[in-house]
C-alpha cells in the first residue's frame, strides 16, 4: 500500500531557441520546456509527470499543477488506480477550476502532467513500464480506465470491449515484438526544421537515411518557394520509389481554402499527408481540405491533426467528420494516459492509424509506450513514431532508436523522470549560480527580442 503525502513542481526550460532546434511556420523559437509533477509517497517511490510547453507560459501550467495535485495528496495510490475512470473524472470536476477549462487548455495541460505522474508511480509500484501494465490488463480493466463521457455516441464501452477482444489472439505474439523491440518503427524530423540551412538539412538527411529511418517530415507553409525548394532537396535525398515516405507539416498556419492551394502546389513532392494545415479546432475544415486533396494530379495527399487538439471530444469529431488519414494526439494536451487510451480506441473504431506528437522534450519518451500500447492492445498494426533526436541526455531512461525501430522502454514507469542536475541546471528562473537561465547566454534570449 503506498499512500501520497505530497507533491513538488518543477519548470524547466532548455534554450532550444539559440539554434532554432523545433522552429517551425509557427513557432518560431520555441525554448523546449517541460512543467513537472512530483507526488512524493510514504514509499521509496516518487512519481514524474511532465506537461511539455515551448517557454513562456511554463509558469502557468506549474500554477495550475498546484491546484491539481493537492485533489489526490493523502489518498493511497491502490484508492486511485482500482476505478482509473472514476479517479479521472473526479480530477476533472473541480467546480471552480473547470470554469478555466473544462478539459482543454492550460488547465488540461497541467491535468496530463498529475495524471501522468500518477501513472509513472504506480508502474514504479508494480515494477513495470506503463506500456506493460496496459498490456496486461483484461480488455474490461483497460475500458474502466476510460471516462466515456461525451463520447458514446461514437463509442460505448461494450463495443470497446468488444474491439479490444476481436484483437486479442496475436496479443502475445506483439509482446514478444515489443520485447525484441519491434514494435514501434520511428521517423524523423531533425532534418526539417525550417530554421535549418540548406546544407545542414541535407547533411541531416544523408545521416538519418544511412540511420535506417524511411519516414521523413519536412515543415512547410513560410514561404512557397522555399516550400518547394526545400521538398526538391528532401525528394533528391530520399527519391521517390525508394519506399521512402515524406510528410509535411505546417503547424496551422493556413486558412482552409490557402491550404487547399498550397498543397495543391506541393502536391508533385507526393507527401503522405498534410499536418496541422489549419486550426486544430476547426473540425470541418480539416474535413473540406482532406476531401479537396483525395484527387490531385500527383495522387491523394492526407490530413493529419491531433498535438494541439484539445481533448476526445474533438478527435470524437474529426473522426466522425472523417477529416483525418492520421491522429496525432499529444501524451500530455489530453490530460494524460486515460484520455489517451480513449482516443486510441476512437481512431480503432474509426480505421485511422494513430501517429502519436513526438515533436518536444519528453515526449518521444511518453508515446513510445502509447504507440507500444496501440500495436500491443488496440489496433494490432504497427504505425511509426516520430523521434527526435535531442535532449535525451537529460532523462533517467531516456528513449532510444536502433535500426529504425524504437528500443522498447523496460524500466518501471512512464520515462519521463529527469536527472536531477538537469532540472537545476536548466531550472527557471533557476538558481543563482547554478541555472543556465541566471547566466550571461541567457541574456539573448531573456532581453532579446520576443518573436
Ligand atoms: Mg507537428
Amino acid at each position: 500500500m503506498v499512500k501520497i503525502t505530497g507533491f513538488s513542481t518543477r519548470d524547466v526550460r532548455f534554450p532550444t531557441s539559440l539554434d532554432k532546434t523545433g522552429s517551425d511556420a509557427m513557432n518560431a523559437a520555441g525554448d523546449y520546456s517541460a512543467g513537472y509533477c512530483i507526488f512524493h509517497t510514504d514509499s521509496d517511490h516518487e512519481g514524474h509527470g511532465m506537461t511539455f510547453t515551448i517557454g513562456r507560459g511554463n509558469e502557468i501550467v506549474c500554477a495550475a499543477i498546484t491546484l491539481l495535485a493537492p485533489l489526490v495528496v493523502g489518498k493511497d495510490l491502490d484508492d486511485l488506480t482500482s476505478n482509473w475512470g472514476q479517479t479521472w473524472r473526479y480530477l476533472v470536476s473541480d467546480s471552480q477550476l473547470r470554469w478555466i477549462g473544462p478539459e482543454k487548455g492550460v488547465t488540461h495541460l497541467a491535468l496530463g502532467a498529475v495524471v501522468n505522474a500518477l501513472w509513472d508511480l504506480w508502474a514504479k509500484t508494480l515494477g513495470k513500464p506503463v506500456w506493460r501494465i496496459v498490456a496486461d490488463m483484461t480488455p474490461e480493466e483497460f475500458v474502466r480506465c476510460i471516462d466515456f463521457r461525451y463520447i458514446t455516441d461514437a463509442l460505448t464501452p461494450e463495443e470497446a470491449i468488444a474491439l479490444l477482444k476481436e484483437v486479442e489472439p496475436g496479443k502475445q505474439e506483439r509482446i514478444r515484438d515489443a520485447e525484441r523491440s519491434q514494435a514501434v518503427p520511428a521517423y524523423t524530423t531533425s532534418a526539417g526544421w525550417l530554421g535549418y540551412s540548406e546544407d545542414k538539412m541535407k547533411a541531416l538527411l544523408g545521416e538519418t537515411l544511412a540511420q535506417g529511418y524511411r519516414h521523413f517530415k519536412i515543415k512547410v507553409g513560410g514561404n512557397l518557394e522555399d516550400d518547394k525548394r526545400r521538398l526538391r532537396i528532401a525528394r533528391e535525398a530520399i527519391g521517390y520509389d525508394r519506399g521512402n515516405i515524406l510528410m509535411v507539416d505546417a503547424n496551422q498556419i493556413w486558412s482552409v481554402p490557402e491550404a487547399i492551394t498550397w498543397m495543391q502546389e506541393l502536391s508533385e513532392f507526393q507527401p503522405w499527408f498534410i499536418e496541422e494545415p489549419t486550426s486544430p479546432d476547426d473540425i470541418l475544415g480539416h474535413a473540406a481540405i482532406k476531401k479537396a486533396l483525395a484527387h490531385t494530379p500527383h495522387g491523394p495527399i492526407g490530413v493529419a491533426t491531433g498535438e494541439m487538439c484539445q481533448n476526445r471530444v474533438i478527435f470524437k469529431q474529426l473522426l466522425q467528420a472523417g477529416a483525418l488519414t492520421v491522429l496525432q494526439a499529444d501524451a500530455c494536451r489530453v490530460g494524460g494516459v486515460n484520455e489517451v487510451l480513449a482516443i486510441l480506441l476512437l481512431a480503432r473504431k474509426f480505421g485511422v492509424p494513430i501517429v502519436p506528437h513526438s515533436g518536444g522534450v519528453g515526449l518521444p519518451e511518453y508515446t513510445q509506450h502509447l504507440s507500444t500500447i496501440d500495436y500491443v492492445v488496440v489496433s494490432g498494426v504497427k504505425s511509426v513514431l516520430e523521434y527526435v533526436d535531442h535532449l535525451h541526455e537529460h532523462f533517467v531512461n531516456p528513449s532510444s532508436v536502433r535500426e529504425g525501430y524504437y528500443v522498447t522502454p523496460m524500466e518501471p514507469g512512464y520515462s519521463v523522470q529527469m536527472k536531477g542536475e538537469s532540472m537545476d541546471r536548466f531550472a527557471f528562473p533557476g538558481e543563482e549560480g547554478k541555472s543556465w537561465w541566471r547566466g550571461e547566454e541567457a541574456k539573448v534570449i531573456l532581453e532579446g527580442p520576443r518573436i
